[in-house]
């Protein structure tokens, strides 16, 4: 493991004090990873008043002072740096009610979540790692620092985390720490909506997401009730291998990563349980189910604090996400003129999620991307354009000192090099390319 430059140099300033220092945490698990760490934290034996005589004169956040957290802005970015703590009893099952400022790095280590999370780091020193978490990193495993049940019952929003680190690690949740997250997630009731919400977008965009929501979907129902009827719901139609919960976790895993994509994926069919009719032959139907799961969508995503945008888009998605896009020139191109360009492609992803994660019929894949190949056409045939869409007139090229025929000549020459693809249809550009092209008459 190395540190940036500017790190090192926070760490070595606090030790040339007389003050122990590691970086901990997130930056030491993904290291010993073999992943770049996205940030660096510090902990360190200075209490926060040591602390900020330390960075005096350098530029410093008081960020957490309450929880004895200083954010030094260094070369290489933002610092994190904690004094060692350990903290009292948590009443309210989120925060603790008093925290103490020590001395000993394995005190601090040991107030925090998971072994793998536990771990300090020095360039001399070398690993400190009191629970076993490099043990636990290398096999893949996710455990609790300490009692399990203790730890949830302390700060709940952690089973969340765990499903979180499970979802982009792949990682397995030990038994016992798995067994607390169960009989404790009723508490996660207790933890503020915007938290909430951080995790589970991080968790929906993890790489292993369809595992974790697979083994945790009592803990994600735990903070999105409205889905609970999903796991039980049996679509009994030849269209659907699976159940209502296993095909949206299907259709979460096969679109992109993207916050408002997965969690539109997670919630286009929530309405179906409450829409569920079976007809005389078996068969199960779910007639105006988009409307329904668009107003339980619009419950989480106005209880979990999602910004305007974000909501808008996912309740667009949900509920347009089972009308047709068309399959010809002309529907697609009055589908665009509606709902525009990046709508039209969402709507397309989340499409071929629900249509790979039914796991029958491919021919609506294909169909899918029939409409994908028909929607590049129109694009690229609208790109593709006339004088009249050119990004620069006759005025530009009299103002560039043409005159006359010289004027139409130099437009047509233009057009053809946008439709070769030699110059972009950018104004600037193309005034550039025009000037270029008198300079070489002259
Ligand atoms: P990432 O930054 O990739 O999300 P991280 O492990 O750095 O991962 P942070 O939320 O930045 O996660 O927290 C930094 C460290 O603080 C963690 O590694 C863990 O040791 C500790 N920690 C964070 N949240 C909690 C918590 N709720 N309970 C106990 N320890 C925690
Ligand atoms: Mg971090």
């Amino acid at each position: 493991m190395t540190l940036p430059a500017g790190v090192l140099r926070a760490l070595q300033k606090l030790e040339a004090r007389g003050y122990e220092a590691w970086a901990v945490g997130g930056c030491v698990r993904d290291s010993l990873r073999g992943r770049r760490p996205h940030d660096y934290d510090l902990c360190t034996a200075a209490s926060p008043a040591e602390m900020r005589e330390v960075f005096a004169g350098e530029r410093v956040l008081d960020t957490g002072a309450k929880h004895g957290t200083l954010t030094v802005l260094t070369d290489s970015g933002p610092v994190e740096i904690t004094a060692f703590r350990i903290e009292g009893a948590y009443s309210d099952g989120r925060r603790p009610d008093e925290v103490r400022f020590v001395r000993e790095v394995t005190a601090d280590l040991a107030r925090r979540d998971f072994t793998v999370n536990a771990m300090a780091w020095h360039p001399e020193r070398g690993l400190c790692d009191p629970f076993g978490g490099q043990a636990d990193l290398k096999n893949g495993l996710l455990r609790a620092v300490g009692d399990p049940d203790a730890r949830f019952a302390e700060d709940a929003l952690r089973i969340l985390r765990a499903v979180r680190f499970a979802a982009k690690t792949g990682f397995t949740v030990q038994r016992d720490t798995a067994h607390a997250m169960r009989r404790q997630r009723h508490r996660l009731n207790q933890i503020a909506h915007e938290r909430v919400r951080e995790e589970l977008t991080r968790l929906l965009c993890g790489r292993f997401v369809c595992r974790a929501l697979m083994a945790f979907s009592d803990v994600l129902i735990e903070v999105l009730p409205e889905l609970a009827p999903m796991p039980g719901c049996a679509q009994q139609n030849p269209h659907h291998l699976y159940n209502v919960w296993e095909h949206s976790v299907l259709a979460v895993g096969q679109v992109p990563a993207e916050p408002v994509l997965r969690l539109s994926a997670l919630l286009h069919d929530c309405g179906k349980p409450a829409c569920k009719t079976v007809d005389e032959n078996g068969v199960g139907h779910f007639y105006g189910h988009p409307a329904v799961s668009r107003v339980l969508a619009e419950q989480i995503v106005r209880r979990l604090r999602f910004s305007k945008d974000e909501a808008e888009s996912v309740l667009f998605l949900v509920e347009h996400h089972d009308r047709p896009l068309g399959d010809s020139d002309k529907l697609i191109r009055r589908r665009l003129a509606q709902i525009g360009e990046k709508r039209f492609r969402e709507l397309l992803m989340i499409k071929k999620g629900d249509a790979v994660g039914q796991g029958t019929h491919p021919e609506d894949v294909a169909a899918l991307l029939e409409t994908e190949r028909l929607l590049e056409n129109v694009l690229a045939a609208e790109a593709c354009f006339s004088l009249r869409q050119l990004a620069v007139k006759g005025n530009d090229m009299i103002a560039l000192g043409l005159a006359g025929p010289a004027v139409g000549d130099m437009l047509d020459a233009l057009l053809g090099a946008v439709i070769d693809g030699f110059v972009p249809n950018e104004r600037n550009a193309l005034l550039f390319w025009a000037r270029d092209r008198m300079e070489e008459r002259l």
